[in-house]
């Protein structure tokens, strides 16, 4: 072992998440000798969290009659990016995203229950949700478990903190600190960085944003995804990729968990009015909760009221909800919960964010919105439902339900966060480049901190992109770097 360190690997991947523990697999697989660190006491991070993800021309489509071509996959990616993704790199996923299927199920245990969907209604999407029993949760507990069989060192609670190269700006290893706040120095002849993005970080947010509302944003993903990988890399060498800054926002109330039914009705593309109390968009747009996101993060203190009526209440109850929120709340799912849970909210002297009114005034008047002002709104959108045809933002008409019958609700949702993505440039191979577009020699990015993928959102048409790229970035990466080292370029 090299004296300097006080291990030394073949590989360190840093972040144990999806993309992390999906090259430490591989790499094991490879017959790399491979370390994974992670910051937080558990592995999973925002990834955790997802439901599924997305592959072309897999055999859990085929068997089950969908069509979904790599050609349609790839050019929607581009045409959604607006031509700001990477074609090489946006290529090699879509090329091997059914090839993670086949090792997920084949190799780690996972067994896919579904491929669908996210959103009714959204022209477009195509079929790609592969949708693992347990969801992703139980494919990272397989991952992990699959690395140590395999001998991986699994470290938790330790954080990297600083990349290491030698004179000739090759990266030999990383700086980290232990579960017990103890430096420890890994030697490597890879490192990659798979660490989330910086979603939990409200300055990076602010920095590589325009909306300015970084304290405000509700982070539902992974507590640890701080950035500290971008953040190394760039010190290392590596730069950005134009779409850093992307990320993927979505309406949520606070102090409420996903599984909600007061939340999820105030996703419903119903009747939403924004802190002056006026109506401003086409509420269809929660129908794609990314979409919604961006629209939300950009209303006057990052917010927008959603109002209902008794009759909409009763219609949610026996007729389901018109969007769910993932498989957290199914779509159409019946909002059984929604009577008792939105007047517990009402109640709730700690809760500001769930307001009941017996008349239009009232309700306004526990907005804190001018009485006047939503009573016009109202009164105008209740002709629009009475009329059939929304010509003020051309909402289909079987969305639109008057607000006549009191006692009224409105529920306020914020902007939340699941995730940024988009950070660094990198190149097909997973490399992180330098601004001269050359690979710093050793230095991988997989996941949620690599870009290339998306232009300056989500790519909502295609579900399970970023859990998708996640895990196939991180396998090819550890290919990659086991053929180089194999060459003897590493
Ligand atoms: C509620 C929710 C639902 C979602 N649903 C979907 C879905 O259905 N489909 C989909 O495609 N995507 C979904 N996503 C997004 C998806 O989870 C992520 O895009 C993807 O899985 C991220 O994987 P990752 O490996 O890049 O990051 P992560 O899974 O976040 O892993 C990064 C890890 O790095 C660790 N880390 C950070 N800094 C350090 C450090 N200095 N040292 C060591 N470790 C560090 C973090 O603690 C974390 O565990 C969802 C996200 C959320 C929040």
């Amino acid at each position: 072992m090299n004296q300097e360190f006080d291990a030394s690997y073949d590989v360190v991947v840093v972040g144990a998440g999806a993309s992390g523990l999906s090259c430490a697999v591989q790499a094991a697989k490879d017959g790399l000798s491979c370390a994974i660190l992670e910051k937080e006491a558990q592995t999973g991070g925002s990834s955790a969290f997802a439901e599924g993800h997305a592959a072309f021309e897999s055999d859990e489509q085929k068997k089950r009659g969908i069509t979904v071509t790599k050609d349609q996959a790839f050019n929607t990616y581009l045409d959604y990016s607006h031509w700001r993704a990477d074609p090489p790199l946006v290529s090699r996923f879509v090329e091997n995203a059914a090839t993670t299927i086949v090792k997920m199920r084949d190799e780690v245990g996972v067994h896919y229950e579904d491929v669908t969907v996210t959103a009714l209604d959204q022209p477009g999407e195509l079929v790609t949700w592969h949708l693992p029993e347990g969801e992703v949760a139980r494919v990272i507990e397989l991952l992990e478990a699959d690395a140590r069989r395999r001998g991986v060192d699994v470290f938790l609670s330790t954080a990297a903190t600083q990349i290491l190269k030698d004179a000739d700006g090759k990266v030999i290893g990383l700086v980290a600190k232990d579960k017990d706040g103890q430096q420890v120095r890994l030697g490597a002849k890879a490192v990659v960085i798979g660490t989330g993005g910086f979603a939990a970080n409200p300055e990076m947010l602010d920095k590589y944003t325009k909306y300015g509302i970084g304290e405000k944003l509700i982070n539902v993903g992974g507590l640890g995804n701080t950035g500290d990988g971008i953040t190394m890399v760039l010190a290392a060498g590596g730069t950005e990729h134009n779409s850093i800054g992307t990320l993927l926002l979505f309406p949520f109330m606070r102090d409420k968990t996903i599984t909600s039914h007061t939340n999820c009705t105030g996703m419903q593309p119903y009747f939403w009015v924004n802190a002056t109390g006026q109506r401003f968009v086409d509420e269809v747009v929660g129908m794609s909760f990314g979409n919604a996101g961006d629209v939300t993060a950009v209303q006057p203190g990052a917010f927008y009221w959603s109002i209902i009526d008794q009759a909409t209440i009763r219609h949610l109850v026996a007729d389901g909800n018109e969007i769910g929120l993932g498989i957290y709340v199914r779509n159409n799912e019946k909002m059984v919960n929604l009577p008792t849970e939105i007047e517990a909210d009402a109640a709730d002297e700690n809760r500001t964010n769930v307001v009941k009114g017996e008349t239009i005034e009232e309700l306004a008047t526990n907005m804190g919105v001018d009485p006047g002002v939503l009573r016009a709104e109202v009164d105008a959108y209740n002709e629009l439902c009475a009329n059939g045809a929304d010509t003020k933002f051309h909402k289909p008409a079987k969305f639109l339900r008057p607000v006549t019958e009191g006692p009224f609700f409105a529920i306020k949702m914020e902007t939340g966060i699941m995730i940024s993505m988009g950070a660094l440039k990198i190149d097909e191979h997973m490399r992180c480049l330098d601004g001269n577009g050359n690979p710093v020699p050793g230095l991988y990015s997989v996941g949620c901190d690599a870009g290339g993928m998306f232009g300056e959102s989500y790519a909502l048409p295609i579900p399970g992109s970023a859990n998708g790229f996640a895990l196939t970035s991180g396998w090819l990466a550890a290919d990659d770097i086991a053929a180089e080292i194999t060459a003897g370029a590493l």
